[in-house]
């Protein structure tokens, strides 16, 4: 038996039932490469079909206001995805006729396709021989060939698209992640499960998770950050956030990084504030700290609560009041979310069970 008729066998007996595995809608399959992207799919099960059912087609997302889709993507994370996504599907109608290209190169051209995303597309709802390589790929041809991979990943790609040729592209692909990520793992590979050990240089020579070599870690960066928590009424100030925002949502607490340079209390989150929207807070005690990590910058969250401003946040000014229980459909980051169950849920349990 060959490579590839072991693999795909073994693919067609043992792959997991996924839901996106069932469509070969590439708007789907888009949406879906897009959630799993720096997502784990236990986290993304739940999100995915809630996603189609809000926006069941290409035209739908398009056509949608940003606050909607933001919200249903809310927990996710890394909101650039679902903007990019949101972007590409409205490129899609005006550039494509609301069809989604097949071509690998046009789809590259979409914002947030990258050769990934665009070999996923093409491969699996198009049938099309364009080869992916993610972590579980990379993983698993540095063992078939031992190859440490410090050379980078050009090889890999050479040897993907090389090993993607043939009969059932999409499902090719799917069974090399499928494999990376179910059997070919990366601290101990079960080889004994394996369907292709014959085929695999690291195994027979004994050492396969030597395979890939670790890529040393970019270091992390401490990022010193004050935040204000701002109560009124049962309702929590939200600030909508510019690309730059240190917490990284669509709606956050305010916040603002110091450098840990302001020695007062709440000095920091006060001084910008003004600046930003006219306002004046009030600092007042220090709530429970959050730490919260996005890529390689460590934030470290420090809570001041503040007395709420004296007037009313303009409409349109970026400021608006979230009330307890609309967490959950606001799209806020995950920095912020941190920092409110750390500090409503224990304030507010005991006097009364208002809980976000
Ligand atoms: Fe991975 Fe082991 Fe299979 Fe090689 S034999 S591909 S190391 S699970």
């Amino acid at each position: 038996m060959s490579l590839r008729s072991d693999l795909l066998a073994w693919y067609d007996r043992m792959r997991r039932d996924l839901p996106w595995r069932r469509t070969r809608d590439p708007y789907a399959i888009w949406v879906s490469e897009t959630m799993l992207q720096q997502t784990q799919v236990a986290a993304v099960l739940p999100y995915f079909e809630r996603f189609l059912a809000r926006f069941p087609t290409l035209a739908d997302l398009a056509a949608a206001e940003e606050d909607a889709v933001l919200a249903a993507w809310s927990g996710l994370g890394y909101y650039r995805r679902v903007r990019h996504l949101q972007e590409g599907a409205r490129r899609v109608m005006e550039g494509h006729g609301g069809t989604v290209p097949q071509d690998p190169a046009a789809l590259r051209a979409l914002p947030g396709v990258g050769p990934y995303t665009a070999g996923a597309i093409a491969s699996i709802a198009f049938g099309r021989e364009e080869a992916v390589l993610d972590g579980n790929v990379r993983r698993v041809l540095a063992r078939w060939t031992a190859d440490p991979g410090e050379g980078g990943d050009a090889r890999f790609w050479q040897l993907a698209r090389s090993l993607v040729a043939g009969p059932r592209p999409g499902d090719w692909n799917q069974a090399l992640m499928e494999l990376g990520a179910t059997v070919c793992t990366p601290q101990a590979p079960a080889c004994g499960r394996c369907p292709v050990p014959a085929h695999c240089r690291a195994h027979r020579s004994g050492s396969a998770a030597d395979f890939p070599r670790a890529r040393p870690r970019k270091p992390s960066r401490t990022v010193q950050v004050e935040v204000a928590l701002i109560e009124r009424e049962g309702a929590v100030l939200l600030e909508r956030q510019g690309a730059g925002g240190p917490l990284r949502g669509k709606w956050d607490l305010p916040a603002v990084e110091t450098g840990g340079m302001h020695a007062l209390v709440g000095e920091a989150v006060r001084t910008a504030l003004r600046e930003r929207h006219g306002i004046d807070v009030l600092p007042g005690t220090l709530g429970r700290p959050a730490s919260h990590t996005i890529l390689n910058r460590r934030l470290r969250l420090a809570v001041v609560r503040c007395a709420w401003p004296q007037r009313e946040p303009a409409p349109g000014s970026g400021l608006r009041w979230m009330a307890a229980g609309e967490l959950d459909a606001t799209p806020v980051s995950g920095a912020t979310r941190k920092v409110l169950r750390a500090n409503l849920v224990r304030a507010t349990s005991s006097a009364g069970g208002r809980a976000l």
